[in-house]
């Protein structure tokens, strides 16, 4: 599942590639704005939480960005012969006159913009401060106390707030930290919504260039690391947990109903600071 430390992976295995290149061949299915590539050349790579970024640029015409979010399937591959292109792709071109052929398949969104229009994109205009940048987490919490998520599961996947965590790696921060996935954000102080996304930028930072993910890392999962674990509850429903041997639960959450993995025992529901609020944990 592409979270923010996928994509900055990506940025960095593509930009070698395309970055000073003129694309060439493109070939574009359902794209708004795509006839600005052909002939175009790829000024910058860059990952933005979620989103893959690239400038191009062609002489004579605005600059342009050219985005794709992959969603939970998309991917990109690099074929170094022509091959038959299934109807799952979305983008496909050429990054030089012999360049291998690039290509996007199962994306959930691409599209080329005018670079000026990014400041009043729907999607980029209103996302948090990225967290594989240098960002300032007490913005990050102010955010959160702005937009008040319904719970710190909403939080942590809420790209408004802070651009990069998606579902793995929210499961796995709340477990870390100990936390309910549906205690209520009015329950928790500033100091704790600060260090949820410290943890998780320091898990995205540390799986940026890995090949496979691991969110057990640092003196928590001292133990889960013996086992071979790489995740604690993530994708580990009915199976033991490593901390406490309880049963690690799962649940449909949200309006795109992911699921929540989390541990009833060492993630308790904690009693809410606010009265009129229901009981922490009890739609679990
Ligand atoms: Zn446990």
């Amino acid at each position: 599942m592409p979270e923010g430390d996928t994509i900055y992976a990506l940025a960095e295995r593509l930009r070698p590639q395309v970055l000073g290149k003129v694309l060439t061949d493109v070939w574009l299915r359902d794209t708004p704005g795509a006839s600005y590539l052909e002939g175009a050349e790829v000024v910058t790579v860059r990952a933005w939480g979620k989103h893959l970024l690239m400038d191009v640029r062609a002489d004579g015409r605005p600059d342009r960005v050219f985005r794709t979010h992959l969603g939970m399937t998309g991917r990109w591959q690099t074929l170094r012969r022509p091959a038959r292109r299934h109807p799952s792709v979305r983008v496909a071109f050429r990054a030089g006159p012999h360049g291998p052929e690039l290509r996007c398949a199962d994306a959930a969104q691409v599209e080329v913009f005018l670079a000026r229009d990014l400041p009043r994109h729907p999607a980029l205009a209103r996302l948090g401060p990225d967290l594989l940048g240098a960002f300032d987490v007490d913005v990050v919490v102010s955010r959160a106390r702005e937009r008040d998520p319904v719970d710190l599961a909403a939080l942590l996947l809420d790209q408004t707030i802070a651009a990069g965590l998606g579902n793995v790696f929210k499961c796995e921060v709340l477990f870390r930290a100990g936390l309910h996935p549906a205690t209520p954000l009015a329950a928790v102080d500033d100091a704790t919504i600060a260090r949820l996304f410290e943890d998780g930028a320091a898990l995205l930072e540390a799986n940026k260039l890995r090949s496979r993910r691991v969110t057990t890392l640092g003196p928590t999962g001292a133990r889960a690391r013996v086992h071979g674990m790489d995740q604690f509850v993530y994708g580990r429903a009915g199976r033991p947990c490593v901390r406490c041997g309880g049963r690690i639960r799962v649940t449909r959450q949200g309006p795109r109903v992911r699921p929540t993995y989390w541990c009833p025992r060492c993630q308790p529901a904690a009693p809410s600071r606010d009265p009129n609020l229901p009981a922490v944990g009890s739609g679990l």
